[in-house]
C-alpha cells in the first residue's frame, strides 16, 4: 500500500485591513493578520489551513507571529514524511512534541483535513461526520466606538439582509457609557436585532465587585460596640423584627475581635434609607465592631425585595430584554479587619420567592441566610419584642491581605464618603 506522504508545510502572513478601526476594550484594530498554511502532499494534492488571534498577545498566548514561526522552525518539520491521510496519526505527533501551541495546530489540521476532503472528492464535514445544519447565523461585531456610527452599521446589515444578530465592544468606557451606549442601539434597532455584548475579560475584579455592592451605601454610619438595633422604630407593628448574629473570623478560623461589620439592608417598602428621605438619617445602616468572640449582633426588621428604578436606564434595558429587574430580599455587607482582605457581599434571604430569580444574580450557595421565624410567645418575650420574630445567624471568614491596599474597600465614589 502506498501512502500519501506530507511533501512541505509552508506558510505565509496576511494583512487584511478593516473596512472600519474595530474596538475592542483592549485593543483597536486596524488590520486583522493571519497566517495561510500551506500542505503539500505527494499525490500533488495541497491542503489549506488559516489561523489567527487578534489583539497582539493581549487576547491569548499566541500572536499570528508566533503561529508563524513555531510552524515554521518545530510544528512543520515534524510533519513532512508523514502519511497525509492519516489526520489523526499526524496530530498526535504534534501534541507528543509540542506544547500549547492551539491556534497553530489547529491551522495545521485544518489544511489536513482540506486536503484529504480534496483527495476523497468530499466537503470536510462530510469527513467529520456529517453536517447537522446547512446555514449558520453569523453575528456581525458593531465596535466603531460611536453609537450612531454602529446603529447606522447595523441598519444598513439589516437592510442587505447579511446579519441579525450584533455583538457590541464594550468594557473601554465607565460601565454608565456603555449602558447609554447599548440602549442606544437596542433601542434603534428594537424587534429587528438581537443584540450582546462582549467587554473581552476588561472588568476587573472592583468593577466586579461594585455590582455586588449596588449603589446604595451611605458611608458614615453610626459605631456600635458588639451590639446594636439598627432600625428607628418607625414600622414597629409593620415589619417583623429580625435578630440577626453571627462571628467574622481569620483564615485560620479564629475569631476576629474588632472587625468592623458595616451592613445596609431596605426597609419593608424595600427602600433605602438616605435615598428615600422620608426615612431617618442612616436607618437600617450601622458599623458594628465585633467582641472578643468575633461576634456581632443586630436587633433589626425583616427587609423587603426592592425592584430597579421603573424610570432608570437599567429598567430599560431589562425591559428590551422581557426580563423583571427584582431582587430577593438581602443584607449588604463591608468586613474589615487589620492585616485582612476588605470582604464585599451580600447574603439573599431563604424562602424569598426572588432568591433563584435574582435579576442582579447574586444568589449563591454560600451567601444564603437562613432565615427562621418564631411564633413562640415565650420566645418573643424573652427577646423584648411581641409577636412573631425572626432570627438569621451567618457568619464571615476573611482573608489575609496580599497588601495593605488589599484591607480597603474600593475608590469609587459614594454617599457621604468623606463623612
Ligand atoms: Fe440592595
Amino acid at each position: 500500500m502506498s501512502h500519501t506522504l506530507i511533501e512541505s508545510v509552508d506558510t505565509v502572513i496576511v494583512d487584511l485591513p478593516t473596512i472600519r478601526p474595530h474596538k475592542l476594550a483592549m485593543h483597536t484594530m486596524q488590520q486583522q493578520t493571519l497566517v495561510i498554511i500551506r500542505v503539500r502532499c505527494s499525490d500533488g494534492i495541497e491542503g489549506i489551513g488559516e489561523s489567527t488571534t487578534i489583539g497582539g498577545l493581549a487576547y491569548g498566548n499566541e500572536s499570528p507571529e508566533s503561529i508563524k514561526t513555531n510552524i515554521d522552525s518545530h510544528l512543520g518539520p515534524l510533519l513532512v514524511g508523514q502519511d497525509a491521510a492519516n489526520i489523526n496519526a499526524a496530530m498526535l505527533r504534534l501534541g507528543k512534541v509540542a506544547k500549547g501551541n492551539t491556534f497553530a495546530k489547529s491551522g495545521l489540521e485544518s489544511a489536513l483535513l482540506d486536503a484529504q476532503g480534496k483527495r476523497l472528492g468530499l466537503p470536510v464535514s462530510e469527513l467529520l461526520g456529517g453536517r447537522v445544519r446547512d446555514s449558520l447565523e453569523v453575528a456581525w461585531t458593531l465596535a466603531s466606538g460611536d453609537t450612531a456610527r454602529d446603529i447606522a452599521e447595523a441598519e444598513q446589515m439589516l437592510d442587505i439582509r447579511r446579519h441579525r444578530l450584533f455583538k457590541l465592544k464594550i468594557g473601554a468606557n465607565e460601565v454608565s457609557a456603555d449602558l447609554k451606549h447599548v440602549i442606544a442601539i437596542k433601542k434603534a434597532l428594537g424587534e429587528r436585532a438581537s443584540v450582546r455584548v462582549d467587554v473581552n475579560q476588561y472588568w476587573d475584579e472592583s468593577q466586579a465587585i461594585r455590582a455586588i455592592e449596588g449603589p446604595l451605601y451611605v458611608a458614615g454610619a453610626p459605631i456600635v460596640e458588639g451590639e446594636a438595633r439598627m432600625d428607628d422604630g418607625s414600622e414597629d407593628g409593620v415589619a417583623t423584627v429580625m435578630f440577626l448574629q453571627g462571628k467574622v473570623t481569620g483564615p485560620d478560623g479564629k475569631p476576629l475581635a474588632g472587625a468592623t461589620v458595616d451592613l445596609w439592608h431596605a426597609n419593608t417598602q424595600g427602600n433605602y434609607s438616605y435615598f428615600d428621605k422620608s426615612q431617618s438619617e442612616y436607618n437600617l445602616r450601622r458599623r458594628i465592631v465585633t467582641d472578643a468572640e468575633g461576634r456581632y449582633r443586630a436587633r433589626s426588621i425583616v427587609p423587603s425585595g426592592y425592584g430597579c428604578s421603573p424610570d432608570g436606564p437599567t429598567q430599560e434595558v431589562l425591559d428590551l430584554l422581557g426580563r423583571h429587574g427584582q431582587r430577593p430580599a438581602h443584607i449588604h455587607f463591608f468586613i474589615s479587619a487589620p492585616g485582612h482582605r476588605h470582604l464585599t457581599t451580600q447574603i439573599n434571604l431563604a424562602g424569598d420567592k426572588y432568591l433563584w430569580d435574582d435579576f442582579a444574580y447574586a444568589t449563591r450557595d454560600g451567601l444564603i441566610g437562613d432565615i427562621h421565624f418564631n411564633d413562640d410567645p415565650e420566645a418573643a418575650h424573652a427577646r423584648g419584642v411581641e409577636g412573631r420574630f425572626a432570627e438569621v445567624v451567618f457568619d464571615f471568614q476573611l482573608q489575609h491581605a496580599p497588601a495593605p491596599e488589599a484591607e480597603q474597600r474600593s475608590q469609587r465614589p459614594r454617599a457621604l464618603q468623606e463623612a
